[in-house]
């Protein structure tokens, strides 16, 4: 990874945001920016020289993955060790995370650098640099989700009458990382029957039935970066109104997939997946947005939902996942992550997109 090409990218946009020193204290944007891996570590970015910031459980490790900068190791206050630092690179004006910086963290920036540096609050600066993927990103993503691809062809011969949510569940975390992730994205949600009415059921005792709808929702890990997909299953012949409802969820993500490219914003893709479902009658069952962005967190920018104005770059990898849920039936999502180029988008996954029957 090119950490010093992103750093160097952020150190473009100081001067557009009238700081001469970026604080980085958003744990994901330190990884992007740095390489470091552990769960404590702050960056100041600055144009003459960049500092890295840690306590001291991660002084050996930061030594190996972020040899390019000056290290610092804390035992006290960070806030006292960082005015030290911003002291030294002549820092006036200093840029902060807003979204990643508490309150009280704030207050103890502000006392520690005193009257002499003023404080500038910035919205996802670096979040928005992460939004657009390099080569080694997105094979890190094609890597994640071809275990995931894997994974789901694999658990289809767990699904038998009597194995619980759980169960599922548990069994996915295990091939996941046996088919080729390094970790979960998240904890894997597997609805049976009518709980797949809640998009986000936690896995429990349910037993599956004949009849019922699977939605499993999961993804593996691959060197920090996420996979995300959702693939609903019909075990034994579903409800003929499952059935309709699998098709246009189905036609829904075709039409956001289609809908898919470099300048188009998040709320058009929204909108083109929305129009088919509206139109299918099942509107108020679509209680969610079309989609958000992958990378190094499982939800990033940008995001496809009614209200998101900004456009999609090319190179950012965006999921595609529309739903419906009727409460007492089940219901049904799909979803896949695809990467937004020139003109379209690549299905980054394999898997089918028609309804299976076990
Ligand atoms: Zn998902
Ligand atoms: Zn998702």
């Amino acid at each position: 990874m090119d950490h010093r090409l992103r750093r160097a990218n952020l150190i473009d946009r100081l001067p557009g945001i009238e700081v001469d020193a970026f604080l980085v204290t958003g744990l994901a944007n330190v990884r992007y920016l740095t390489g470091f891996t552990g769960s404590n570590g702050q960056a100041l970015v600055a144009a003459g020289q960049s500092v890295f910031f840690t306590d001291g459980r991660y002084t050996e490790r930061s030594r190996h993955e972020v040899p390019d900068l000056d290290r610092v190791t804390y035992s006290a206050s960070f806030w006292e060790t960082l005015a030290t630092g911003a002291a030294r690179l002549g820092v006036r004006r200093l840029g902060f995370e807003s979204h990643h910086l508490t309150v009280r963290s704030h207050e103890r920036l502000g006392s520690a650098l005193g009257e002499a540096v003023e404080l500038v609050g910035c919205d996802e600066e670096v979040e928005r640099l992460r939004w657009v993927k390099d080569e080694e990103e997105l094979e890190l993503l094609r890597t994640a989700q071809a275990a995931t691809d894997q994974a789901f062809d694999d658990v289809l011969d767990l699904l038998a009458i009597g194995v619980t949510e759980q169960q599922v569940a548990r069994h996915l975390e295990t091939i996941l990382r046996r088919d080729g992730g390094d970790g979960l994205s998240f904890d894997p949600i597997v609805a049976f029957g009518e709980n797949a009415a809640e998009p986000h059921h936690e896995p429990g005792h349910r037993m599956l039935e004949e009849g019922d709808v699977v939605t499993m929702d999961f993804g593996a890990l691959s060197s920090g970066y996420h996979a995300d997909m959702t693939r609903t299953v019909a075990f034994g012949e579903p409800a003929p109104e499952l059935k309709k409802i699998h098709d246009v969820v189905r036609q829904a993500q075709q039409a956001g997939i289609d809908a898919v490219r470099q300048g188009v914003t998040g709320a058009e893709v929204d909108a083109s997946a929305r129009a088919v479902i509206d139109g299918a009658g099942y509107g108020d069952a679509f209680t969610h947005g079309l989609g958000h962005g992958v990378g190094l967190e499982i939800h990033e920018g940008p995001r496809l939902s009614s209200h998101y104005a900004d456009a999609l770059p090319a190179r950012s990898v965006v999921t595609v996942e529309p739903g419906i849920y009727v409460p007492g039936l089940g219901g049904v999502r799909i979803e896949d992550m695809v990467e937004v180029t020139a003109d379209g988008c690549r299905v980054l996954g394999a898997a089918t997109r028609e309804l299976i029957e076990l």
